[in-house]
């Protein structure tokens, strides 16, 4: 489904990115581990198609075809979501309506007709009730004022609204106690269907108590460093990143 190919990338003339590769298949759940300033972020704005990295070389591909260079609404209506580290707030438009547009402009790239209301209620309603979203949160303009915690959980709804092939969720999991990290675990499982391919992204392993990957990459300073299962994560819970410096 993805498949990210001797990818390097540069900022400022700083390399961010180096020689990254990346196989993701339909259905699978992968978590890219790496602490702070490895390059997870950039990569996963990359895919997303955010331009304001220089691509050295390499591709990205997603069914089949090349994505290097769409542009974020291009790659977004081809069934790639990003939920975003940090989301932002966006005064005067609320929740439903910006999911409502995003929907439908999706709809439209596929030539369908715009979700009916009923369709559309139904559905926040299924979906707002896996994520134990407060109803009242909805007609909120998006993520003003809104803790760290339930901006994730609005990033999660929006996932689940819009049913992408591949979610990208970068650092879903910081700055929830235990507790909200459940319910957004157990969530994303919930919402995801069954060709959904997830690409997880964080620092911790905890969010590993509650999905299992079926893999789980290394980010270290901009090199995807080992890729393994679940003992790669309980190594790293050993020994830390530094650990792991003899793969560089
Ligand atoms: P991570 O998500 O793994 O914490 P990032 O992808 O956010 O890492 O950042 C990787 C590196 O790229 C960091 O050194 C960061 O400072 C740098 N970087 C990211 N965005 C920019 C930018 N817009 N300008 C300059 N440097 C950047
Ligand atoms: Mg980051």
């Amino acid at each position: 489904m993805l498949k990210i190919v001797d990818l390097s990338a540069s900022i400022n003339n700083k390399i961010i990115l180096n020689n990254i590769n990346l196989n993701i298949n339909y259905n699978e759940v992968h978590v890219l581990m790496g602490p702070n300033g490895s390059g997870k972020s950039t990569l996963s704005s990359l895919i997303a198609g955010k331009t304001e990295f220089s691509i050295i070389k390499g591709q990205i591909l997603f069914e089949k075809q090349n994505i290097t260079y769409l542009s974020p609404e291009e790659i977004a209506q081809r069934g790639i979501f990003l939920s975003f580290q940090d989301p932002i707030e966006i005064p005067g438009i609320s929740i439903l309506n910006f999911i409502k547009y995003s929907i439908n402009e999706i709809r439209k790239s596929q030539k369908l007709k715009a979700i009916s209301s009923k369709d559309f209620l139904k559905k926040v309603y299924k979906v707002s009730k896996i994520i134990g979203f407060n109803k009242a949160f909805l007609s909120r303009y998006m993520n003003c004022g809104f803790s760290g915690g339930e901006k994730k959980r609005c990033e999660i709804f929006q996932m689940g609204m819009i049913e992408p092939k591949l979610a990208i969720l970068d650092e879903i999991d910081s700055g929830l106690d235990l507790d909200a990290l459940k319910i957004i675990a157990n969530g994303i499982l919930r919402l995801k269907n069954k060709k959904t391919s997830l690409l997880i992204i964080t620092h911790y392993n905890r969010v590993l108590k509650f999905i299992t990957p079926d893999k789980i990459h290394i980010l270290y300073k901009g090199k995807m460093i080992k890729s393994g299962t679940k003992n790669l994560a309980l190594k790293i819970e050993k020994y830390g990143y530094e650990g792991l410096k003899k793969y560089l």
